[in-house]
């Protein structure tokens, strides 16, 4: 994965949540007012959206002050909003992946055609083979709200970089939020390409013999991210 981002300088942390939810809203990732990203800071505390359903405030009119600071087990440190309830999937997958700092949950829906019909998103396309050999289904759709239900959607995830919930949504990772972002974007994107190419006839994922471990030869994930994140800081 990408380097890690450095200082923990909270007010730049919350200015890069919201725009790297701007750019998922943009991207067709968070459907409606709904999903979150998520940072964990320097000190083990986690940074993300707050519930901003009881402000009846939507995602573009949030704002830094609509952030809430978690400790690892989901009490609200530092925030005005109460912390979501799915806080759980946040606290659970970083309480798990070390190598992990950034994870989103959305319910974007091409993504979840695959979850719903349990039909594997394959490496379809050269940026998408961080997603071999397939993309882990939990075969959960309710909403994931106890610490137990986070525990089963870390472990489902394990060392991937994705994950979907059957009927509910998708869970994607990254060392950092801009390759969180960008992962989960290309997910959608695996999904968009396979679901098209299945129209037309049967998908044909990159071959192991094409593969550098995670990325195709000649690429190198680190580069497509950086790369993604410049043309979005340029869109965005
Ligand atoms: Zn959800």
């Amino acid at each position: 994965m990408t380097a890690v981002s450095g200082s923990s300088d909270l007010q730049r942390i919350k200015e890069e949540i919201i725009f790297g939810m701007k750019v998922l809203r943009g991207e067709g990732v968070l459907e409606q007012n709904m999903g979150h990203l998520s940072y964990r800071l320097d000190d083990g505390n986690i940074c993300m959206i707050g519930h901003l359903h009881d402000k009846a405030k939507t995602f573009d009119e949030m704002g830094p002050e609509d952030m809430v600071v978690i400790d690892p087990d989901g009490k609200l440190v530092e925030g005005t909003l109460n912390p979501v309830g799915e806080r759980v999937i946040h606290t659970a997958v970083l309480a798990a992946r070390p190598d992990v700092r950034s994870v989103i949950h959305a319910h974007p829906k091409t993504s979840m055609l695959f979850g719903i019909t349990g039909q594997p998103i394959l490496p379809v396309y050269m940026n998408a083979t961080i997603f071999a050999p397939s993309v882990p289904i939990l075969d959960y759709a309710a909403q994931i709200d106890t610490p137990e239900l986070g525990r089963q959607v870390a472990e489902t995830l394990g060392n991937n970089y994705a994950l979907l919930l059957r009927g509910h949504g998708t869970v994607s990772v990254g060392a950092d939020i801009r390759e969180a972002v960008v992962v989960a974007v290309m997910l959608e994107a695996a999904a968009d390409l396979q679901w098209r190419a299945s129209v037309l006839g049967t998908p044909r994922p990159v071959r192991m013999d094409e593969l550098d471990g995670r990325n195709v030869k000649g690429t190198k994930h680190a580069h497509n991210v950086a790369n993604q994140w410049a043309f979005y800081s340029q869109k965005y």
